[in-house]
């Protein structure tokens, strides 16, 4: 039997994952109490009611199994709660002494710990990787001007796509108008189904005043920024110390850029090592997020959700093709395949930092970019270039206002634009972060920050989909600009990492 590439490998543990997760998905109509030493199911239940002290706190429906949890968790005081259920047969049972109400897990979760651990290792070497590589980047680019010249043209072209995909997003939003579509009990549903968690993400207090953000860009402790993986600073730090090692003698820079560069390429030989379990972890981590999805929100979020992935879709098959026909020779069909490992990683991880040292290898190995140039696009463009994330946050933006019955003036339309932009950039390349980012762009056009209830039922789908152009757009930014610095190699799609399978 020929041996399977290892993209081609994960591209199967993708599909299975589905599929594996679909099979066994957690059943939205079963909910386990847990007691001291035991546990119980209720499933077809037709009024499930919270009581204390024989009176009734709350009393939920069939199909509310997420609202029930929720409300479990959220209780103050849980001592002296009990539960009484109705079941559909008309008899109703009570339970004492519960501890914990949850959802019935199902073997579609079981190994998601496999995925975790990949995840965790690709973080790992995230922060490493961005520091060494971006130091060594930025000292290898021969001199001040040199720098100053790849840095203008990577964060030009930056700012180019994060424009042109805001746009595309506001043009789908205002085309389909999702907000309008929306049913107001669904409406009234969700803002109470997810009204906590959206105050926990308000309660975060993200603010984006442009003075502010600015000074916090420049960490008071590059220590602690790499402590705290926060990625704006470590880069700052890292692009000052690159530049400023070409500034002292060579015998007294030559060791520290020799031992970042190591740090650099030890990452890089660990993170082809760590694909090999890519298949499997992929596996897991898409049949747990297809095990515990709520199918029926996406049904109720349809035209939402909708909006914003056929935008991310004209983002990744139409602009990005365009740029790489403008600005580069490459084939589309070679740039895309180069890439699949990469955006089954982005999609299954839903991190573009995770995704980084994946990303690097294939820019490096097949798409001709050289190290002095991948080592410093990329870790930056991980960090401020979020195309996916823009465009989500313009859909979201404008479909929070719709739903709230808000007519957006154009000036408010264009305030988004600004906004969406500097959210992106302010985004950690995390899973999630796109989602508390948006509150800053919600503020920006007066829109209630409560909004953001509406839509947390389908971010992690949505989040998965906007990762991959985040880090599509980073690998185009690579091409492009080692192209326009005439330092394009060959074009390899089908490269192998060595050592694989
Ligand atoms: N998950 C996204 C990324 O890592 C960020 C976001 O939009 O939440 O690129």
């Amino acid at each position: 039997m020929p041996k399977l590439q290892l993209h081609t490998k994960i591209i199967i543990g993708l599909i299975l994952g589905a599929v594996f997760g679909a099979i066994f998905s957690i059943n939205p109509n079963k909910v386990e109490l847990n007691f001291k030493d035991s546990s119980d199911i209720v499933e077809n239940w037709q009024e499930f009611s919270y009581l204390k002290k024989d009176s009734v706190l709350k009393t939920f429906y069939q199909g509310d199994q997420l609202v029930i949890l929720k409300y479990y968790k959220n209780l103050k005081d849980k001592k002296d709660v009990k539960i009484k259920v109705k079941l559909s047969d008309g008899s109703e049972k009570v339970f004492e002494n519960v501890i914990t109400v949850e959802k019935k897990k199902s073997i579609g979760v079981w190994f998601k710990f496999i995925g975790d651990i990949f995840v965790r290792l690709l973080n790992m070497i995230a922060v490493p990787l961005v520091l060494a590589s971006l130091i060594v980047g930025a000292a290898s680019l021969t001199d001040l001007k040199h720098v100053a010249k790849i840095g203008g043209k990577t964060l030009g072209f930056y700012a180019l796509t994060a424009v042109v995909a805001i746009t595309i997003g506001l043009v789908c939003v205002n085309i389909i108008q999702p907000g309008h579509i929306m049913d107001p009990a669904a409406k009234e549903r969700l803002l109470d189904t997810y009204q906590d968690d959206a105050k926990a993400k308000i309660d975060q207090n993200v603010s984006m005043n442009i003075i502010e953000f600015l000074v916090n860009i420049v960490p008071k402790n590059p220590f602690k920024a790499i402590a705290e993986g926060d990625f704006l600073q470590i880069v700052f730090f890292a692009i000052l110390t690159g530049i400023f090692l070409m500034q002292i003698p060579k015998e007294r820079s030559a060791p520290v850029i020799g031992f970042f560069g190591g740090v650099s390429e030890a990452m890089i030989v660990l993170v082809e090592k760590i694909m090999i379990i890519a298949p499997y972890a992929v596996f897991t981590l898409i049949a747990a997020t297809v095990a515990e999805f709520g199918f029926s929100i996406l049904q109720t979020l349809f035209w939402y959700s909708l909006t914003v992935v056929l935008g991310l879709f004209i983002l990744t098959f139409i602009e990005y093709p365009v740029l790489l026909k403008i600005f580069t020779k490459i084939k589309l069909k070679d740039f895309f395949r180069a890439q699949r490992q990469v955006l089954a990683v982005a999609f299954s991880t839903s991190s573009s930092a995770a995704t980084l040292p994946v990303t690097m290898d294939v820019c490096e190995k097949r798409l001709g970019v050289p190290n002095k140039i991948a080592s410093f696009v990329l870790p930056l463009g991980t960090t401020v270039n979020m195309d996916g994330t823009a465009l989500y946050q313009a859909v979201a933006a404008v479909f929070i206002a719709q739903v709230f019955g808000f007519e957006l003036t154009l000036a408010q339309q264009l305030t988004i634009v600004l906004t969406a932009s500097l959210a992106a950039i302010g985004t950690a390349p995390v899973p999630g972060v796109g989602l508390l980012m948006l509150i800053v762009v919600l503020r920006s056009i007066g829109v209630p920050e409560e909004g953001i209830a509406l839509i947390i039922g389908v971010d992690r789908f949505l989040d998965m989909c906007r990762t991959v152009p985040n880090v599509l757009a980073d690998s185009l930014a690579c091409v492009v600009i080692a192209s326009s610095e005439g330092e394009l190699g060959e074009i390899k799609p089908d490269a192998e990492y060595e050592g694989t399978m």
